[in-house]
């Protein structure tokens, strides 16, 4: 696994029980963060915490929902036990369910609306005063190739994401003198337990051939762009959306 410059931070990893954010805390960790790693499944968070352990790692585990704010509160303080927080991965999201606008019912549009861009709200509102009494930091919230395209029957989703590449937009140019470098990363169609249980078999195959390279992509290939970014190395970086997209959006 390749390694980022990150060595001595705390981090936080939301959604990190699962898919793209365990690999992701996976890699920070291996580059020498402390990861609190969030989860509202606690059990997959923790056994993503016991592997970092295991390979000689620093992580803890948290159970919480990012969409209450007294869960977000105790994330920011959390993370603070395991060092000034310098790095925080907002990544937990939801698919949600499947129809055309006029059939989506209300409760699903805010369901998803919720995780996916209110809860990136409320984690930056936590985050950013952390980071920057910390004296600085890297925030990189977990938007989607469809935050810049559509796809049918996901109205919530795709405006979720091209609300989270906004919403990334403006913190960084409101953080930027205060040390805080705020990006967004755009994966396409990662193999994840997310799109196994909300795509069929043959949904997923058509997929693979909308992406340049012939395939979704892995957890471990967002995690190098999404490390390499809360890194040091990405020091001129921020306010910008970073695709991982094996050329979906190319065509
Ligand atoms: P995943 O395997 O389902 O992992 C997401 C994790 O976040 C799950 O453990 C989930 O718990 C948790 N979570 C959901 N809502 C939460 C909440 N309110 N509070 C705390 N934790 C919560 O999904 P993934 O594919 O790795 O996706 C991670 C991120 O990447 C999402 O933001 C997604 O939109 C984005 N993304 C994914 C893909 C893809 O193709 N996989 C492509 C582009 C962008 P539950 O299992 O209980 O829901």
């Amino acid at each position: 696994m390749a390694t980022y410059d990150v060595a001595g931070r705390s981090a936080i990893v939301t959604g990190g029980g699962s898919g793209i954010g365990a690999a992701v805390a996976e890699v920070l960790a291996a580059s020498g963060a402390a990861v609190l790693v969030v989860d509202r499944d606690e059990a997959g968070a923790r056994q993503v915490t016991e592997r970092i352990t295991a390979a000689g790692g620093t992580a803890e585990t948290l159970g919480g929902d990012v969409t209450d704010e007294a869960d977000v509160t105790a994330m920011v303080a959390a993370a603070g036990r395991l060092g000034p927080l310098r790095i925080a991965v907002n990544n937990a999201g939801i698919g949600g369910a499947a129809a055309p606008v006029a059939d989506l019912s209300v409760a699903d549009w805010r369901k998803v609306l919720d995780v996916n861009l209110d809860a990136v709200f409320l984690g930056m509102r936590a985050q950013i005063p952390a980071m920057i009494a910390a004296g600085g930091g890297a925030i990189v919230n977990m938007a989607s190739i469809l935050g810049s395209v559509g796809f049918a029957n996901s109205s919530a989703y795709v405006t979720s994401k091209h609300g989270l590449i906004g919403l990334t937009r403006n913190a960084a140019l409101e953080y930027a003198a205060h040390g805080v470098r705020v990006v967004s990363v755009g994966p396409g169609f990662i193999a994840t337990p997310l799109v196994e249980r909300s795509l069929d078999e043959p949904t997923r195959t058509h997929l693979d051939g909308k992406h340049a390279l012939g395939r979704m992509g892995r957890p471990d290939e967002v995690a190098a762009l999404v490390a390499f970014l809360a890194s040091d190395a990405a020091s001129f970086i921020t306010g910008s959306y970073h695709l991982v997209d094996g050329g979906y959006t190319a065509q």
